[in-house]
């Protein structure tokens, strides 16, 4: 049986990964920063049981990254979903002297180092599996070609991002690393007027995650650009 982990796990797009994954027949560890009021979550561990593990996990945290480390470092970890992220209030809207520097320090610390941290926690258990992947959830806003003069931190966070998927897909050949990026999704981050569901979003993406190659490797991925291997 394939594991996977992810984090940012208790809604949105997470979530959604922990259902689809959950009815594939996965072993998923779900990682959140407050399990004690992750009540979807309880909920699917009572119809999952042992299938679902549900752990306490705040990407900026050492302590809970440690205690993660010495709990999995044995274990093996097929699929690693660095899903965990923030948008700061009215952040595409922010102009440079607008922007408050600890938020874009905040920001980045969860988008783009909660992944690194994440990377470094699991990289052993990666190890173990014949197929490990790590999934980076991208964003066009990292993209410097998309760049407009507002959304500071957002851009700034998604674009680092980017950068830790392609160095690290050129240090670690073993592991297929890829920064995906899921289309404008109804979440809390996406808003109500996005144009795609969860399960939609999600659905495409455990597809693509399925047919990822090893050359794939250090690839940003679009959900919304057609592709046929997908
Ligand atoms: P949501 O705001 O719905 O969910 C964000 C998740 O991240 C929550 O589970 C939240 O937990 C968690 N989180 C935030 N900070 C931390 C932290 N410090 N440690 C651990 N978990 C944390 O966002 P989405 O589901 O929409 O987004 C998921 C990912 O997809 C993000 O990385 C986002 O940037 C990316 N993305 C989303 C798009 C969209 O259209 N929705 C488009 C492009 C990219 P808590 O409940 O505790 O706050």
């Amino acid at each position: 049986m394939e594991t996977v982990l992810i984090t940012g796990a208790n809604r949105g797009i997470g979530f959604g990964f922990v259902k689809a994954y959950l009815e594939r027949g996965y072993q998923v560890i779900a990682c959140c920063r407050l399990p004690d009021k992750a009540i979807e979550l309880q909920t699917l561990a009572t119809e999952y049981g042992d299938r679902l593990l549900i752990e306490q996990l705040d990407v900026t945290s050492s302590i809970d990254f440690d205690k993660l480390n010495a709990k999995y470092k044995h274990l093996k970890v097929d699929i690693l979903i660095n899903n965990a992220g923030v948008a700061a209030q009215y952040f595409d809207k922010l102009t440079l002297t607008q922007t408050n520097v600890d938020d874009v320090l905040k920001t980045l610390e969860i988008n783009a180092l909660g992944s690194m941290r994440s990377i470094q926690c699991f990289e052993h258990s990666l190890s173990f599996s014949s197929n490990p992947r790590i999934i980076n959830m991208a964003s066009l806003a990292g993209s410097i070609s998309s760049a407009n003069g507002f959304g500071y931190a957002y851009r700034m966070s998604k674009c680092a991002l980017n950068m830790l998927t392609a160095c690290y897909a050129k240090e670690n050949t073993k592991v297929t690393s890829v920064a995906l990026r899921p289309g404008w999704v109804k979440t809390a981050m996406g808003g109500e007027d996005a144009n795609l569901e969860t399960s939609e979003s999600v659905a495409k993406m455990v597809t693509i995650i399925n047919k990822l190659q090893p050359s794939d490797s250090g690839r940003f991925i679009d959900l919304e650009l057609q592709d046929s291997r997908w």
